[in-house]
């Protein structure tokens, strides 16, 4: 099992990066053009200013959904600490090795199953 003293680090640091993920998510939200552009009234109908808006929004969606996903992980990690489920294998069942989580409070696996399943991801 984990030691309370780390456990406890490792709930406080997944705690601040729950805040700040949601605070980056927010914020891009607020950045996202097309957003922008419902909110005003005005079109602007160039083309290029169109293509732009859309590359735009790319590269915002992109950054967004990765910020979400980091916010969803961080949010089933502190999900797991209440349910006392928290440095549990969710493919083996052993426990997670406490420096890997030190390193990684949102780890889900161990590192011998994260191995296997990026190999296969890759495969
Ligand atoms: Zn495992």
């Amino acid at each position: 099992m984990l030691d309370k003293k780390l456990a406890a680090e490792i709930e406080k640091k997944l705690a601040e990066q729950e805040k700040e993920f949601s605070r980056q998510v927010d914020r891009l939200t607020k950045e996202d053009p097309f957003m922008r552009q419902e909110r005003s009234s005005e079109r602007i109908p160039e083309f290029v200013e169109e293509s732009r808006e859309v590359q735009e929004k790319e590269i915002v969606d992109e950054e967004r959904s990765l910020l979400e996903e980091q916010l969803k992980d961080t949010q089933a990690a502190l999900a797991r600490i209440k349910e006392g489920k928290y440095g549990i294998c969710e493919n083996c069942g052993e426990e997670i090795e406490p420096a890997r989580l030190k390193a990684n409070p949102q780890a889900r696996y161990c590192l011998d199953c994260k191995e296997k399943l990026s190999a296969q991801e890759s495969a």
